[in-house]
């Protein structure tokens, strides 16, 4: 059988996996004098190859959903799927594991670390996730090379402009090919130049296949998703459909 053609064809009708389900999930803060309902009833479902932009006014809930997300946070209440498993009931080590190989995060404020190399940052999660060494070599200057970084490996991240350090947590995000990339408002600490240059970045991975949830106050950003959430209050009031997923990446020969 031909399997080249048979995937390409089956490529324009079957819908891509679906890798993200919640289902009535709620995030209460309950302090002394107040209970916050940050998120409340949520239904989502992400596919692959999806870029969903959360929007929506300070307070929405947008921060909490996405650390939810990304197993950094709990829910009070609902059901995750994520890949098709079921994750918040999961231990903390076994949230961290799931975390570490399928997640990958982008941070507004970079979150690198100082006294680290640029290689190291990109290094440490692999390392964390028990890689051996030459697969993390390989996949460290990989990742470098995506992001145009190859020539600053041995640099630390105060020696580098604001522009380059998002692009070594880009890099540090994709080195381990997570399912999915959050990033929480991930030119937030950059100027316009270098925001667009992040921008282009993310979305030459998102060409190449990566699956994006981005929370942005920026429209103008939010506009380039292939779809728009928009929260209130920590509900879900808008779920735009923007532009169509590009078609998944071709199965690499082997
Ligand atoms: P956004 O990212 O849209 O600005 P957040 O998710 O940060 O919204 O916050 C949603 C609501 O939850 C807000 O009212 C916020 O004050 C509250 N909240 C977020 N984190 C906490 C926390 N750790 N403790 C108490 N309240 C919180």
């Amino acid at each position: 059988m031909n399997t080249t053609a048979a995937a390409s064809s089956s490529t324009e009708s079957v819908p891509q996996r679906t890798l993200i389900q919640l289902e009535g999930l709620s995030r209460v803060f309950e302090t002394t004098e107040v209970e916050t309902h940050a998120i409340s009833d949520v239904n989502l479902v992400v596919r692959a190859g999806e870029w969903v932009s959360i929007v929506g006014p300070s307070g929405s809930g947008k921060t909490t959903l996405l650390a939810v997300l990304g197993l950094l946070d709990s829910a009070n209440k609902g059901t995750y799927l994520l890949n098709g498993q079921s994750v918040l009931e999961l231990s903390a080590e076994e949230q961290a594991q799931i975390r570490n190989r399928h997640i990958g995060f982008i941070f507004q404020s970079f979150n690198l670390i100082g006294d680290l190399t640029v290689y190291e940052n990109v290094e440490l999660p692999l390392t964390y996730r028990g890689m051996p060494a030459a697969e993390r070599k390989a996949r460290v200057e990989k990742a470098l090379e995506r992001v145009g970084l190859s020539h600053r490996l041995q640099h630390l991240p105060g020696q580098l402009s604001g522009g380059q350090q998002q692009r070594v947590a880009v890099a540090r995000a994709v080195a381990g090919e997570p399912l999915i990339l959050l990033a929480d408002e991930p030119t937030g600490n950059l100027d316009s130049k270098n925001g667009e240059s992040v921008m282009e970045l993310l979305s030459e991975l998102h060409k190449g296949g990566a699956t994006l949830i981005m929370v942005t106050h920026d429209p103008a950003q939010a506009q380039r998703g292939t779809r728009k959430v928009s929260l209130f209050d920590g509900r879900v009031v808008q779920d735009e459909h923007l532009r169509q997923a590009p078609p998944p990446p071709s199965p690499k020969p082997v």
